[in-house]
C-alpha cells in the first residue's frame, strides 16, 4: 500500500480561487496569490479516493 500524503495540501485564494500547493507557497518569497491577496483557505487535495459504486 502506498499513500501519497506528503504534498497533498492545497490552498485556495479566497479572492480569486487560485489553487496553490503548500510546496509552492513555501517556495515563494512571500505568501501571496498572483492576484495580490494573502488570504488562503485550505482546499481539498486533488487525490481523491475512488470508490466504485457498483
Ligand atoms: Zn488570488
Amino acid at each position: 500500500m502506498s499513500e501519497e500524503k506528503k504534498s497533498g495540501i492545497i490552498y485556495e485564494c479566497v479572492r480569486c480561487g487560485t489553487k496553490v500547493t503548500s510546496e509552492e507557497l513555501i517556495s515563494l518569497p512571500e505568501i501571496k496569490c498572483i492576484c495580490g491577496y494573502k488570504v488562503f483557505k485550505k482546499a481539498r487535495p486533488p487525490v481523491v479516493k475512488q470508490i466504485k459504486a457498483v
